[in-house]
């Protein structure tokens, strides 16, 4: 239904990866260029009408973020992804921990939500602690609970796990944490293209995702905090933008948002990500999950009737992805037949090892879906795969 306002389909392709990237709209392409070629300037500096416009779109970005996740615009800063969001609380809070200090995140989490925090505690003392999942790929909240105390000061989890596609119950995990005094990191990475974000509702100190999956050009991220939450962090670059007075034996530094956006920022970026976010909002929530719902649940009755197929966790609780293994096969050599059919799928372990060690395998093959997705892209899918499983009988 919204394949023809993505130009890339307009040639045969049947794209299961929108978890690793999603494809763009001729909207957000066309903001990107209109941008550079009638209205580009740096911002925040000039004196021209050229600068001044540029700025206001660049600002204009901003409220829509902001709006788009419910949250205020001075607590949105711009990043160049969820990554570097998540590596700017980290390294912020170097001079906030301590020894004693605990760090807890599950183990299904996205190695940007994993290892940033994994080295901070190996640089402050401070302990890293994991919490499991049952092995229908839900949290396991009694395990949560029992590693929950007064010494955890962030607890940093996925609102929707790119392995697994759960949607994870953050809003009580959150209301958990807080009884300790702990802040808690979200990471929406893969939840912002799924359900509509609330942080309010969500209660959480800070949100990250990234533009490029959502619609949006990659090369920029949101860092959402709670103004608080933001004002304990120092710093992340120094630079241009983000000072206030600068003498030759000491710095004043800006007002947030613009402390923690040294540089020149990503400035088309920005304001092609307020157009994928338009985008979103003119199909409307409803719409995208209900046309979502009706693919993904054929996608996932397809591929019951595999019988040789290994699911990573319960596929019933699922929404808009799925990991799973051909039992007998390795996942590479499904994946090369697959590609040799211009089926596009994420083969590995997606970026999130500990969870895969948690069942005890490798790699997995993950179907993701976007908003585009049709169920004849899923029958494409599913006879490919059957003749790549056919092929190693
Ligand atoms: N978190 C999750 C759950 C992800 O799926 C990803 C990317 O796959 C990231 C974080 C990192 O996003 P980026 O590479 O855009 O910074």
């Amino acid at each position: 239904m919204f394949k023809k306002d993505f130009p890339i389909f307009d040639t045969p392709l049947i794209y299961l990866d929108s978890a690793a990237s999603a494809q763009k709209p001729k909207m957000v392409v066309e903001a990107l260029s209109d941008f550079y070629l009638k209205d580009y300037s740096n911002v925040h500096r000039g004196t021209c009408e050229l600068a001044n416009r540029a700025t206001r779109m660049y600002e204009s970005a901003r409220k829509s973020v902001a709006e788009f996740i419910v949250a205020d615009e001075k607590e949105i800063v711009f990043t160049k992804g969820a990554t570097e969001a998540i590596n700017m609380v980290a390294t912020g809070y170097e001079q906030l921990l301590k020894p004693d200090d605990e760090v807890l995140v599950s183990i299904s989490e996205h190695h940007a939500n994993f290892v940033p925090w994994q080295q901070l505690c190996l640089k402050t003392g401070a302990k890293f602690c994991i919490f499991n999942m049952k092995e229908d790929g839900s949290w396991d909240l009694d395990d949560f609970k029992a590693k929950l105390n007064e010494n955890t000061k962030i607890v940093a989890v996925s609102v929707m796990s790119n392995v697994l596609g759960i949607i994870n119950p953050v809003k009580k995990l959150t209301d958990m944490a807080h009884q300790f005094g702990a802040k808690v990191l979200l990471d929406g990475a893969q939840s912002v293209a799924h359900i509509p974000t609330n942080v309010k509702d969500f209660g959480c100190d800070y949100f990250v995702f990234s533009g490029h999956k959502i619609y949006g050009p990659t090369g920029i991220g949101v860092l959402y905090g709670a103004m608080e939450a933001l004002e304990v962090l120092p710093p992340y670059q120094f630079g241009g933008d983000m000072v206030k007075d600068v003498f030759i034996d000491k710095t004043t530094f800006a007002d947030l948002p613009a402390k923690l956006e040294a540089g020149t920022p990503p400035i088309a970026e920005a304001i092609a990500l307020q157009s994928a976010l338009n985008y979103i909002q003119n199909i409307g929530w409803e719409e995208i999950q209900k046309n979502e719902k009706q693919v993904f649940d054929y996608l996932i009755q397809k591929l019951k009737n595999i019988h040789q197929i290994q699911f990573l966790g319960n596929p019933d609780i699922k929404t808009g992805l799925v990991s799973f293994n051909i039992k007998g096969i390795h996942p590479n050599d499904i994946s090369m037949i697959l590609a040799k059919q211009n089926v596009c799928v994420r083969v590995g372990h997606h970026c999130a090892m500990p969870i895969h060690q948690f069942w005890g395998v490798n790699a997995s093959i993950r179907a993701s879906l976007g908003l585009y997705n049709t169920t004849e892209d899923v029958d494409l899918f599913i006879s490919a795969l059957q003749k790549a499983i056919g092929f190693f009988k």
